[in-house]
């Protein structure tokens, strides 16, 4: 699923966030990268969500050397293989809990009338079938989480990826949060989730441990 070969990320002002990493993440895992503050995590996860290429080496997702797609295979990549979920939740206040994960499948190309189907479908799988016209202001932050997630696997990624998703979340909402990556990789979505909580980390079948834009 994924593959990084000796890469390099170079920050323009000559920040090195990567450096020399070589990674090999299989179809259908669950893997934690942790790592202290500036460790490159999120560098990582930017490459591996082709959201960012790298300085050097090579980053192989799905089977495709992103280096080599142009912009318009790379958002095809993106929308129908890789979900993401964010720390910070990135929903749309105004809108309720169904148009914010019905509004996710827009760059899939999914028709609008199969878009608030799957995007129903998503949300009853993490728990809030009965939350569709609720506005995010008016949800805990648990389940402004569940809902990121819905949106992030209504598409039906292979590719799920988590930037520290219990990081604003009280240690019982986190837990939930946590389950249900559990759930979706059980059901053969491969998982990447960036933590820096160590217990997190410890109870992921896989740890990949960052240090100084290095993985070991
Ligand atoms: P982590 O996610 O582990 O906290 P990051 O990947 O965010 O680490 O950052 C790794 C290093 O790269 C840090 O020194 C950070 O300051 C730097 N960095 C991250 N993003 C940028 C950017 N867009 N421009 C310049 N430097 C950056």
């Amino acid at each position: 699923m994924v593959e990084l070969t000796d890469v390099r990320k170079e920050y323009p002002g000559g920040v090195v966030a990567l450096n020399g990493v070589s990674l090999s993440i299989g179809y259908g895992e669950l893997v934690g990268i942790v790592g202290p503050s500036g460790s490159g995590k999120s560098t990582m996860l930017n490459l591996i969500g082709t959201l960012d290429g790298p300085s050097q080496g090579t980053v192989r997702i799905d089977g495709h050397d992103i280096a080599k797609l142009s912009d318009r295979r790379l958002s095809a990549l993106r929308a129908h293989r890789i979900g993401f979920v964010f720390q910070q939740f990135h929903l749309a206040p105004g809108r309720t809990v169904l148009d914010n994960v019905a509004d996710g499948l827009l760059y899939a190309g999914v028709a609008v009338r199969d878009r608030r189907r799957r995007a129903e479908t998503a949300l009853a799988r993490v728990g809030l079938a009965d939350r569709l016209d609720h506005r995010s202001h008016e949800l805990s932050g648990g389940q402004r989480q569940r809902v990121a997630i819905a949106r992030a696997v209504a598409g039906e990624p292979v590719l799920l990826l988590a930037d520290e998703p219990t990081g604003n979340l009280d240690t019982v909402a986190g837990q939930g949060v946590m389950a249900l990556l559990r759930e979706l990789h059980a059901a053969g979505t491969t998982v990447v989730v960036i933590t820096h909580d160590r217990e997190i980390a410890a109870s992921l079948p896989r740890q990949v441990a960052m240090r100084d834009g290095k993985a070991e």
